[in-house]
């Protein structure tokens, strides 16, 4: 169903994927990808960027919502990597989560899309899914994470991470899940809760 499935944040280094993510907080991929546009044209660096006011920053990304909070953590962040780590983004997720406004989630996107690492960072997305699907029935982000990389191979967390992304924003929508369009009827429990009665389509 989801043959090219990957980021669709659109970043030339991993610094831009990290603001970028922070970004996408509460906001689609496609509005963060209108701002970053300008905002990385004229300052797409951690020195560039540490050249911007928090007022001048809020202005740039105030369409992402939340903005008065984001231009805070973009800059305390990006001050840290040019103070710390020589403007460079660490590959170490546990120095990234302790960044301003990195999550677990977000260190765990740049940590697979940026360096090619094995993780499966759990948004709304992923959570939803792996509940519909019964692959997990933790209560917490980390839990759901935890459960999914008990049951597949780490070779394969990356990928399984965008699948689902994918999957739920396409397909198995929060509100309105498109069944009919979709392949896993036949093993999903959200599924078979809600069509109880009924034969199972044949895909
Ligand atoms: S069958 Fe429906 S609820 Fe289940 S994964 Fe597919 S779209 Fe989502």
């Amino acid at each position: 169903m989801h043959p090219n499935a990957e980021c669709e944040l659109t970043f030339s280094t991993p610094y831009q994927l990290l603001v970028a993510v922070i970004l996408s907080a509460q906001c689609t991929d496609k509005r963060v990808n209108l701002v970053t546009k300008e905002l990385f044209a004229k300052w797409g660096t951690p020195q560039e960027m540490l050249t911007l006011s928090p007022e001048s920053l809020e202005k740039e990304i105030k369409s992402c919502g939340f903005y008065h909070n984001k231009a805070k953590n973009i800059l305390a962040m990006t001050e840290i990597l040019v103070d710390r780590f020589g403007g460079e983004v660490p590959k170490d997720r546990d120095i990234l989560e302790t960044l301003p406004g990195v999550g677990r989630k977000t260190a765990n996107v740049v940590y697979a899309v940026a360096f090619g690492g094995n993780a499966i960072a759990v948004d709304t997305h992923v959570f939803r899914l792996s509940h519909r699907l019964a692959l997990s029935d933790a209560d917490t982000p980390f839990g759901v994470e935890r459960d999914l990389m008990a049951r597949f191979p780490e070779k394969d967390w990356s990928h399984l991470h965008h699948l689902l992304i994918h999957h739920g924003r396409y397909i198995c929508k929060a509100q309105s899940p498109k069944c009919e369009e979709c392949l896993l009827t036949e093993s999903c429990a959200y599924y078979s809760d809600n069509h109880k009665g009924e034969s199972v389509r044949a895909n």
